[in-house]
């Protein structure tokens, strides 16, 4: 027993050690992907009858695995969404593992949800929801939508005439690729108001207009987005309220990626019509700076999402017992079994303050007006569009689609940066554009001013 203790020892102070020297590099290596073979011609056989040893696995995985990951990041990382989890909530994501509580119930979770719930208040004022409001915290985005979908679509089905009825949903093509999948998930209809710019209130009335009586009967819900993954861009969120209440419809806004920027001062006034929704999803792991996995959703009436999700079970029936009386996460989305995944953005809220996390949204935002000003000088490269929140889009006169992909792998090959290509609907045609989104404060002028150099 003793040698198993003091090897238990060694490795826990090799694997902070690792923490450590990984949460301190600010600027770690960009790695990249190897071919499957390649790498287990590299690692060989790890998982074997008698287990090669904390030491060597350690040792694959520093020296070979990790290399081919990309470091999300990187303050040169400007692809996707990219991520900049704080040191706080990185270090308090190893006591969430350490601490081994279970986020299901408040019987078993009670001080861990309590930590969540604070954060959660956090967020929910930020909406501006009414008094009620409340939310929990999500594997991501795509599990967010989900919950409010299946919410949405039980409160409509409540009504007698809709049990046989599959529904409908309306959305634009700016949506998030997850709402087409959840729409098939819980087998309703998508119909999309053709703009990848913001979804008026005039081009949702006309869509709903266009609809034949059946369909109309149908339609249960419009998702609006508060930030587009693409290009920032918000949707008319009090035009679309208006337009749901009137037609009585339910209200979600996708804010996974833009919902960090309700803390910002300077755009808040963009997101306004946000506190008339049904139901919100926002993505700590994207802009606010929480480690993956986390997101939340939020629902103006969280009974409607309890109707839907609370699960029911003979050995489940403790829990919702008297004594064990609390808030129990699992009753609000779909997962049961749940890590709490709001409490690194819980202890990293405590520590640094909610005046943190504004600084920090808005230096993304100001790196995205601030690219915009240095293309707009270059001659090389133009905006197709003003910056919107974090996102930039820009053409690099003169490139084909071919162009930008091989611009693409030589940097990440010469593990410079990571700054992907997208695609730009204008009229009925696509365009492959280049496109930064920033979300780490620590990127600086000069890697922009470098990225930009890497096109000439
Ligand atoms: C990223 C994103 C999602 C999906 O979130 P995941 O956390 O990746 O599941 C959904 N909607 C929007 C607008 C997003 O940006």
């Amino acid at each position: 027993m003793h040698n198993i203790d003091i090897e238990l020892v060694e490795m826990t102070l090799d694997v902070m050690k690792y923490a450590i020297g990984r949460i301190t590099a600010t600027s770690p290596e960009l790695g990249r992907p190897k071919k499957e073979e390649e790498l287990r011609k590299l690692v060989g056989e790890t998982v074997t009858d008698k287990g090669i040893g904390g030491e060597r696995a350690f040792e694959l995985f520093k020296d070979v695995l990790v290399k081919a990951t990309v470091p999300i990041d990187h303050p040169r990382h400007l692809a996707f969404v990219p991520a900049a989890p704080t040191r706080a909530a990185i270090m308090f994501d190893l006591v969430t593992s350490a601490s081994s509580i279970h986020g299901a119930y408040w019987m078993e979770g009670a001080g861990g949800i309590f930590c969540e719930n604070e954060a959660m208040k956090w967020l929910v004022s930020l909406t501006q929801l009414p008094e009620g409001a409340f939310g929990v915290f999500t594997s991501g985005g795509t599990a967010a939508n989900l919950s409010a979908l299946v919410t949405a679509r039980e409160q409509w089905r409540k009504h007698s005439e809709n049990l046989n009825e599959k529904g409908l949903i309306i959305t634009s093509i700016g949506a998030h690729s997850s709402i087409k999948t959840m729409a098939k998930v819980i087998d309703v209809d998508l119909l999309l108001v053709e703009t990848e710019d913001l979804m008026s209130k005039s081009a949702l009335q006309e869509k709903i207009d266009g609809l034949n009586p059946h369909q109309r009967k149908r339609l249960f819900a419009v998702v609006a987005t508060g930030g587009t993954t693409n290009a920032g861009i918000i949707d008319d969120l009090s035009g679309i309220a208006q337009i749901c209440e009137k037609e009585k419809l339910w209200f979600h806004v996708d804010a996974a990626y833009g919902g960090g920027a309700l803390a910002a001062d300077s755009v808040r006034h963009l997101f306004n019509g946000i506190e008339r929704a049904d139901s919100i999803t926002i993505d700590p792991h994207k802009w606010l700076f929480s480690p993956y996995d986390c997101g939340a959703v939020i629902y103006k009436n969280p009974e409607q999402a309890k109707d839907a999700h609370a699960q029911e079970g003979s050995y489940l029936d403790i829990f919702k017992d008297e004594g064990a009386q609390g808030f129990n996460p699992s009753d609000y989305q779909i997962q049961l079994t749940r890590r709490l995944r709001g409490m690194p953005l819980w202890f990293s809220l405590a520590m640094h303050g909610t005046d943190k996390y504004k600084w920090a949204v808005e230096q993304g935002i100001d790196l995205a007006n601030l690219a915009g000003r240095i293309i707009t000088e270059n001659s090389l490269v133009e905006l197709v569009r003003k910056p919107s929140l974090s996102c930039v889009l820009f053409r690099r006169i003169g490139w084909f689609p071919e162009d930008y992909r091989n611009w693409t792998y030589k940097n990440h090959r010469e593990g410079f940066a990571l700054v992907t290509p997208t695609k730009w609907k204008q009229g009925s045609s696509y365009e492959t554009v280049a496109r930064f989104c920033f979300i780490n404060p620590d990127t600086t002028e000069q890697d922009i001013r470098a990225i930009l150099e890497s096109m000439e």
